[in-house]
């Protein structure tokens, strides 16, 4: 099964995917959890992404496609893997294509978490007081949403273009939402 999850940030994008990720026997790829386990072991890399990510800018693709194209080469994710925070733009998606075509297999399905956009800043600020993540700000939340509409939004668009995307309500209970996916995963033919 090779998934991506998709969302503007405060979705719940982290959450959901774990709970896909073990219901499927995959692992799950974060891109924004594999920039911040760099940044707090200070490798080049986190010191190359950190200012992105604290002001809420994406990093640079060819920094991000290297970094997931290593990561999907690793063995467990020779059955698949859902990816979460990735492909980001329109280049990404390119190099995600590519990637993914090298291992002789397809893209199953996009799922696509839709919530409203306050909800979302109460949410992310609530995170900000239990996780501390230094990209939760009131300002730089802002700042993601509007790159999130610019860049990522337009990738449903590409992908709905393929027939791969499955749209779910991310309002309401997280255990509520993990049931919606499942019953949508359910009528996915697996590659
Ligand atoms: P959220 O979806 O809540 O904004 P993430 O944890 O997915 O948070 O990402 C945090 C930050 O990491 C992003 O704002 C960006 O700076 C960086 N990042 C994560 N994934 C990508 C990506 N695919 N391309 C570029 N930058 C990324």
């Amino acid at each position: 099964m090779r998934l991506i999850i998709m969302g503007p940030p405060g979705a719940g994008k982290g959450t959901q995917a774990k709970y896909i990720a073990e219901h499927f026997e995959i692992p799950a790829i974060s891109t924004g959890d594999i920039f911040r386990a760099n940044v707090s072991q200070g490798t080049e890399l986190g010191i190359e992404a950190q200012r992105y990510m604290d002001s809420g800018e994406y990093v640079p693709d060819t920094v991000t496609n290297r970094m997931v194209r290593n990561r999907i080469g690793e063995a467990d994710a020779g059955n698949g893997f859902l990816l979460d925070g990735y492909p980001r733009t329109l280049a990404q998606v390119e190099e995600l294509d590519d990637m993914i075509k090298d291992t002789g297999h397809a893209l199953d399905a996009v799922v696509v978490l839709t919530v409203d956009q306050d909800e979302v800043v109460d949410r992310l600020l609530q995170r900000a007081e239990t996780e501390g993540r230094a990209d939760d700000t009131a300002d730089v939340i802002r700042r993601r949403q509007e790159i999130y509409a610019e860049e990522t939004a337009p990738l449903i668009e590409v992908y709905r273009g393929r027939d791969l995307i499955i749209e779910v309500d991310g309002l309401g209970e997280i255990d509520e939402v993990t049931q919606r996916i499942f019953a949508a995963l359910d009528v996915v033919p697996q590659s």
